[in-house]
């Protein structure tokens, strides 16, 4: 849905100002609620666990410089139909500092590490064929099937967890073969005939996805989007949306606040949240929780029903790890590599080369490491400095400049599964047990639906999860919801640290 058109919405439905609003969480869907909810006149407060706001934005600067090198440690990338995102960049005066984001695959200079064997991306389908024998080289299908086939599993390889490169491989022997050979796949092949244009193939064909296994047909939906032409990106860092929303709200913003418990009452929301080691608790007319399900379903929770506490604790989380290297040159560059990503072995998967330019004197940075689900959870588990360690050894066979004494300057990582403050990557609407038959592509709607005056946001809550797009989203219907519920009375009272509604105190805790 257009934002312009979700904002005209919440102003006509406005037909009281002056609501006074708490938002748990500091990520994007908090700060654009905020940021939206002051415009209509409604009046917020903030509470961020963490000592730092922008939850999974977090550009991470080598050096304190204005122009020092830097990595997406969490999003990095916008596509161009990701219209809720692009308004906000807008909005945030950033358009000037859009520009492409050269990903996966369109860098065919890149290499792909496959068990030991280097070559680069453009040869990657041939070499797979001969590799792999099995359907790949089966004579009964064609030579253009068969290359397809490999390309298609190059890809699949390169982005998707573990359970879905095996699922790949199955459907194909099973009947994806057969269906490929139908199809006239020679429109797909490039000019040379080295690579393929699957957005154009999925989008003539549906079809075949329509075949495909539901995990991988939903995962092929991401796959459309992270091997997308038209991705885009903030140049100078991500976090710089974060930081013109914050300039833009004048709600204060509370870092160190731990939520601990959410009390749902009729007409208000109860919270506990500690801060330096002091428990507290406040009252609030109505509540954004954008906190991530992966940390809310161990909390205290009351007044919840069965549905919403179900959906809290089943939400599927996904995990998620980068490791990024500061080098002191682009050698990638001599090499012909101009951003895009290489596929640097097992277990680190995809290493990605900046397609922004960095002042040279302050050396560069490659994200050495980008993985998701079980490989994001190896890395997860083990200590920093073995992670370090492993990811240098593992690229340093595609890229063996790292092990140069002091190529690699510094180093930045993080595993999202292990982060304190969202404990996953992503949620994922696709399921990890091919057997189950629950509908994850429906359940974000449950993720979303208020509970009395306790409201969520959060890309947990859209049908655009793992995507600032989907938190966005969540942010804005969320708000709807707020500005169209009912006004309550109010008429707050101090009691040191904790806010309490008198009238509803009075009325509520009977009991
Ligand atoms: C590795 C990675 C790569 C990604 N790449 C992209 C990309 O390229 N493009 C894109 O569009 N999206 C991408 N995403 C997704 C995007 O980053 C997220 O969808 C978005 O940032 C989530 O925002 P949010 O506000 O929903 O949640 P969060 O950013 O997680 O915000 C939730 C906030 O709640 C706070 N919080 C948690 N617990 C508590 C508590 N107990 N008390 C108070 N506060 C608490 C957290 O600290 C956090 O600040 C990526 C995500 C990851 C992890």
């Amino acid at each position: 849905m257009d934002t312009k058109f979700m904002l005209d919405m919440c102003k006509l439905s406005n037909v009281e100002k002056g609501k006074k609003i708490t938002i748990l969480g500091a990520g994007i869907a908090g700060l654009v609620a905020a940021y939206e909810l002051e415009k209509l006149g409604h009046e917020v407060t903030i509470m961020e666990g963490s000592p730092r706001i922008g939850g999974r934005v977090w550009t991470h600067r080598f050096g304190n410089e204005k122009d020092a090198p830097y990595a997406e440690l969490g999003a990095m990338r916008i596509p161009s139909s990701h219209n809720h995102t692009l308004h906000y960049v807008k909005e945030m005066g950033l358009s000037d500092k859009l520009c492409k984001f050269v990903t996966v695959f369109e860098e065919q200079n890149a290499f792909m590490n496959v068990e030991g064997n280097i070559f680069r991306m453009k040869d990657a389908p041939r070499l797979f064929q001969e590799r792999y024998q099995g359907i790949y080289t089966d004579t009964r299908y064609s030579e253009q099937t068969r290359l397809f086939a490999a390309w298609l599993q190059t890809i699949v390889n390169t982005i998707s967890p573990g359970n879905l490169r095996a699922s790949l491989e199955q459907d194909l022997r099973s009947h994806l073969m057969d269906e490929l050979e139908r199809l006239d796949l020679s429109v797909y092949f490039s000019d040379e005939g080295e690579t393929i244009d699957l957005q154009r193939f999925i989008k003539d064909n549906p079809g075949f996805r329509a075949r495909c296994s539901k995990a991988l047909d939903m995962f092929f939906g991401d796959i459309l989007v992270e091997t997308s032409h038209d991705l885009l990106q903030i140049k100078g860092g991500m976090e710089q949306l974060i930081w013109r929303l914050v300039e833009s709200v004048k709600a204060e913003i509370h870092c160190n606040q731990q939520v601990t418990a959410i009390r749902v009452r009729e007409n208000f929301v109860e919270i506990d949240w500690l801060e330096n080691g002091e428990s507290h608790t406040s009252i609030s007319d109505y509540v954004v929780c954008t906190i991530p399900f992966s940390v809310l379903r161990k909390m205290e929770l009351a007044g919840f029903d069965e549905r919403k506490l179900a959906s809290i604790k089943e939400t599927i989380y996904c995990p998620a790890t980068k490791v990024a290297f500061h080098t002191q040159q682009a050698f990638w560059e001599k090499q012909g590599i101009q951003g895009g990503a290489s596929f640097s072995g097992e277990g680190v998967r995809q290493t990605y080369y900046p397609s922004v330019k960095f002042n040279p004197s302050h050396g560069s940075v490659m994200l050495a490491s980008y993985t998701i689900g079980d490989d994001a959870e190896r890395l997860g588990n083990m200590s920093e400095q073995e992670r370090h360690n492993f990811v240098k050894n593992t690229v340093g066979k595609v890229h063996p400049e790292l092990q140069t004494e002091g190529m690699i300057a510094d180093v930045a990582s993080i595993a999202w599964g292990n982060y304190k403050w969202s404990a996953g990557g992503c949620t994922v609407h696709w399921s990890d047990d091919m057997t189950d038959e629950s509908n994850h592509t429906i359940s974000y709607l449950e993720a979303a639906r208020p509970q009395n005056n306790l409201f969520f946001a959060g890309e947990h809550c859209s049908k655009y999860p793992a995507w600032l797009q989907g938190s966005i989203e969540s942010a804005l219907e969320a708000i709807y919801d707020i500005v169209s519920k009912e006004p309550v009375s109010t008429s707050f009272i101090g009691l040191g640290n904790t806010k309490v509604k008198q009238a509803q105190l009075e009325t509520s805790f009977v009991g």
